[in-house]
């Protein structure tokens, strides 16, 4: 397990690279990550390429020991090409051009781009070919990031037609899978289909679903571009590229078979506030989410399903989440260990120094802008210490819990309520997992599921007759199935079928959606579940059972008595569905039900911040709250990290099961 740092020389002048690349060594970083906005240093006029700064850092990286990772530079393009080749701007949906001066301002479907980008990229390639200090690269920096995988310019809208004839060959079969016929949208040609531009009301369910895939096509097309010329030109490098968290417009699963190593980004302090309902707590404030971070680790694990990097971690306070509170003492070590424990083999930190200039300057670095240790630098010295004793296998979970893009966008393109949100929905079912100390591969429906005693499918919205067809046979062979609201709704088209929901997994569920409503905290949300009182939330089905046994039934409103959870046999398995968005603790009912049906072996339920991860016979405890934790293993456990006084923000390792593990009652 090995750590790393993100470092910009072109920020620094030139005699001071020497000193704060040793003291990289020093903290026992093994990767510098270079170059990811450097294209205007790089080529300063047209055509004048400098690469000269570049082999010189390199070189300093290499000599102390520590391989670099470089970066295609492609996120900004400088301002002389803007000028020369205007047209590589992206546009709002109104029209608006999002013109040069931050980042992430050009199109992935501009042909003259993609032109620009084959020649700065074989540069590089080329030039960097036969250096023996490159251990490889990441294309471009965060595709998507600043709401950018999507576009409405002219080269998007000529692309979307091609696309569109690619996929559906004629007009009249997209005027059927579309159904057109609504609001007088048939169209007579490929031509008539623009983007979905700015309009009075909200778009075609249909066009907008198929102009989100479309846009996420476009940035997986752009980025085989990079990596072909990079294995071209030397294929012992890997090729990877840094995703982002809890991030909706991106499908990290088209990219996994061009990359070699799924990288992400992970800024655990911000995520609470940026990107997630409800208020963060304090101790979230200082350290995060566990579970938010956790699942985005499991995402880019399952993707590839091999160990991913965290390629930028938060490194102290941050520039732009609403606030920047300090991370709490050692908690830029904590997130190292967790990343581990969820399978990272190699945790960058983002970034060296504190700049001194630019957009980015109250971000924190390892060092501060003078060069001397910031808060973090000692954490990742420490982190760096600790987990380079161990060296491990992959993260082997017992459980899937299946996650799709067009399920999300579906979903979110028809909320049907203002708190519907699919990762919100989806982190329910996985904390209870996590609370559990049970690991979990998050995988895309269409993946081989045969490995996993249990599958957790949240709002498993679009469904066709083949992926009812494979999870019946999965279920049949003895997998133990649990499934949630709003599945099965539609086709694949973001359409109702004729089948009321479940649709085609309707015989397996053993039951059909009679009604379904989305309910605001003014009304009943109360049901029952084995003999318990429960509340859930947003979002509720009256299920018709037909064949399955009901589980839960809805207490009071207007579908009081209706069943609303539901289990089916079905051959060696069993089918259970939730019919309710639960809040915490029937979601830890029903999950724990399923891991004892599945007989996956699971520890106690976890209070909130407390939870543990097993990677290779190691058992991770992590302590996101700001008390310390006195936590039993088992009898025969031997600590390699810490002990059994968990810190607070702090992590101990064991080795041992974690399902055997108790936190005692503080
Ligand atoms: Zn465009």
């Amino acid at each position: 397990m090995t750590v790393g740092v993100c470092y910009f020389p072109e920020h620094w002048s030139r005699d001071r690279w020497e000193e704060d690349i040793e003291q990289m060594a020093e903290a026992g970083i093994e990767y510098v990550r270079m170059a990811e906005f450097s294209w205007s240093r790089i080529e300063p006029e047209p055509g004048e390429i400098d690469l000269s700064w570049l082999d010189e850092a390199v070189s300093l990286i290499g000599d102390h020991g520590m391989e670099a990772v470089l970066c295609t530079p492609t996120a900004t393009p400088p301002k002389w090409l803007v000028d020369q080749r205007p047209s590589i701007l992206q546009e709002e949906p109104d029209g608006t051009v999002r013109h040069y001066g931050s980042r992430r301002h050009y199109c992935f479907n501009s042909p003259v781009y993609r032109e620009e980008t084959r020649r700065i990229v074989s540069t590089m390639a080329d030039h960097f070919a036969d250096n023996p200090h490159v251990a490889g690269w990441q294309t471009d920096n965060e595709y998507g990031c600043h709401e950018t995988i999507r576009c409405w310019c002219d080269d998007c809208a000529t692309a979307f037609r091609e696309w569109l004839r690619e996929t559906y060959g004629d007009v009249d079969s997209l005027n059927e899978a579309w159904g057109t016929s609504f609001w007088s949208q048939t169209v007579r040609s490929f031509e008539e289909v623009d983007p979905p531009r700015h309009t009075a009301a909200e778009h075609h369910p249909s066009r907008l679903l198929d102009y989100y895939r479309f846009s996420a096509e476009s940035a997986v097309d752009y980025n085989a571009l990079h990596a072909d010329l990079l294995r071209e030109a030397n294929d012992e490098w890997f090729v990877a590229h840094n995703f982002m968290g809890d991030f909706d417009s991106c499908d990290v699963y088209g990219f996994a078979d061009d990359l070699d190593l799924i990288t992400w980004d992970s800024y655990p302090t911000g995520f609470a506030q940026d990107r997630r309902q409800g208020a963060a707590t304090a101790d979230e404030l200082r350290a995060g989410d566990p579970d938010q971070v956790g699942l985005n680790h499991d995402l880019y694990r399952g993707a590839k399903q091999q160990p991913f990097w965290v390629m930028e971690q938060q490194p102290g306070d941050i520039n732009w989440p609403p606030y920047a509170p300090q991370p709490g003492e050692g908690a830029m070590r904590l997130w190292a260990h967790h990343a581990v424990a969820h399978g990272a083999d190699t945790v960058v930190y983002f970034r060296w120094r504190r700049c001194r200039e630019g957009q980015e300057q109250y971000h924190a670095g390892l060092r501060k802008q003078d060069g001397s240790p910031d808060r973090g630098y000692h954490d990742a010295d420490r982190a760096a210490t600790e987990l380079a004793e161990l060296d491990l296998d992959p993260v082997d979970a017992d459980v899937a819990v299946l996650h799709d893009y067009d399920n999300h966008w579906a979903t979110s393109i028809q909320p049907h309520a203002p708190d519907w949100e699919y990762w919100t929905h989806m982190r329910q079912y996985y904390r209870a997992l996590r609370a559990r100390s049970v690991q979990a591969d998050v995988v895309h429906p269409d993946w081989d599921l045969s490995g996993y005693d249990a599958v957790v499918a949240p709002a498993l919205h679009l469904v066709d007759d083949d992926l009812a067809s494979k999870l019946r046979a999965e279920v049949a062979d003895g997998t133990e199935l649990l499934l949630t609201v709003r599945s099965g709704t539609k086709d694949p088209f973001n359409k109702l079928p004729d089948a009321p929901a479940p649709g085609p997994l309707a015989d397996i569920v053993g039951a059909t959606v009679d009604q379904h409503e989305s309910l605001p905290e003014q009304l009943d949300r109360t049901v029952t579940y084995d003999g318990e009182t429960y509340d859930y939330r947003t979002f509720a089905e009256w299920l018709d059972a037909d064949g399955a046994t009901v589980a839960g039934s809805h207490v009071g409103g207007v579908g009081d008595g209706n069943a609303a959870i539901t289990d089916h046999d079905v051959g060696d398995g069993h089918v259970a569905y939730c019919g309710v968005w639960p809040e915490a603790d029937l979601a830890d009912a029903v999950v724990s039900d399923l891991l004892d049906r599945a007989g996956v072996a699971h520890s106690e339920r976890f209070p909130t911040g407390v939870r543990a991860a097993e990677r290779d016979g190691y058992t991770w405890v992590t302590n996101f709250t700001s008390d310390p934790v006195s936590v039993t293993p088992p009898e025969d456990a031997r600590w390699v990290v810490g002990d059994d006084t968990v810190d607070a923000f702090g992590a101990s390792v064991y080795e041992g099961p974690a399902a055997d593990l108790s936190v005692d009652e503080g």
